[in-house]
């Protein structure tokens, strides 16, 4: 690639911005993301040499998570932020130096049109997906200055990766501030037919993430990461289903999580 093109923009004029907020001003506590929603492409970059099925799996997005979050955002009143565009263009969860951030491969299946990128290519990507969508969070933080705001970060898992069934229905991570992961594990745990993972399927870690340590973890809101199984929220109304339950948990909690103070920044 020439110095010229890569000072060419990533999306042209008539594609999705990189990000797409929701209820910018909503009255509610919470505040939602979503870094996974979309497994759209810029039409730059074709479909990375991946076929029409990896685009629609997993590995390019988090299926139903975003109707979760959109439900979720009308039932709090709550802003929401949503990714615009694939994990695989970039991952909007990874700091940019991870080899995680444009990956050229995932779950053992490799991603030709991310090989050997070059610094320009890798910074357009950055320039304009990455950033964007973490300045619009934190343009809508911002703007809530002096109210108090929990942040929750929605994804959904697949139900079986390498072979293994995983049997949480949903799951809670968190890093080191367990406060608000404790009070909604409480409420949901209450459903015993519900086996919740806490820290299960995955946790957070402040060095492989990237949402939560940076708009929770260092501006010292309260946060969680909610994980649902993808086979859950296949349709729209089982998703809307468990944006209901989530809703539910996060209203019996808000009154003690609004209590929470602010952790102290690092
Ligand atoms: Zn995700």
């Amino acid at each position: 690639m020439t110095a010229a093109i890569a000072n060419e923009t990533l999306l042209a004029s008539d594609e999705p911005a990189a990000f797409e907020i929701v209820n910018a001003d909503g009255a509610g506590s919470a505040v939602v993301v979503c870094d996974h929603a979309s497994n759209r492409l810029p039409r730059r970059l074709g479909a990375l040499g991946l076929g029409a099925a990896d685009l629609a799996d997993h590995i390019a997005w988090d299926p139903g998570a975003a109707d979760v979050a959109r439900r979720l955002s009308e039932l709090l009143d709550a802003p929401l932020v949503l990714s615009a565009y694939s994990r695989l263009v970039i991952d909007c969860n990874r700091p940019t130096h991870s080899p995680e951030s444009i990956p050229a491969q995932t779950n053992g299946v490799p991603v030709p049109g991310n090989r050997m990128l070059t610094p320009g290519e890798r910074a357009l990507r950055i320039e304009a997906v990455f950033s964007p969508y973490h300045r619009a969070i934190s343009d809508v933080l911002d703007r809530r200055a002096g109210r108090s705001s929990l942040l929750l970060s929605i994804h959904s898992f697949t139900a079986v990766l390498a072979g293994q069934r995983r049997p949480w229905s949903i799951g809670f991570a968190h890093g080191r501030d367990r406060r608000l992961a404790a009070l909604i594990l409480a409420a949901m745990n209450r459903d015993a037919s519900l086996l919740v993972g806490d820290n299960q399927p995955y946790a957070i870690d402040h060095a492989a993430d990237y949402t939560i340590p940076v708009h929770g973890e260092d501006r010292g809101l309260p946060h969680i990461l909610v994980e649902i199984r993808q086979d859950g929220i296949a349709t729209p109304a089982d998703a809307a289903a468990w944006a209901a339950r989530l809703a539910a948990a996060f209203s019996q909690v808000e009154p003690a999580a609004l209590r929470l103070h602010r952790i102290s920044r690092r």
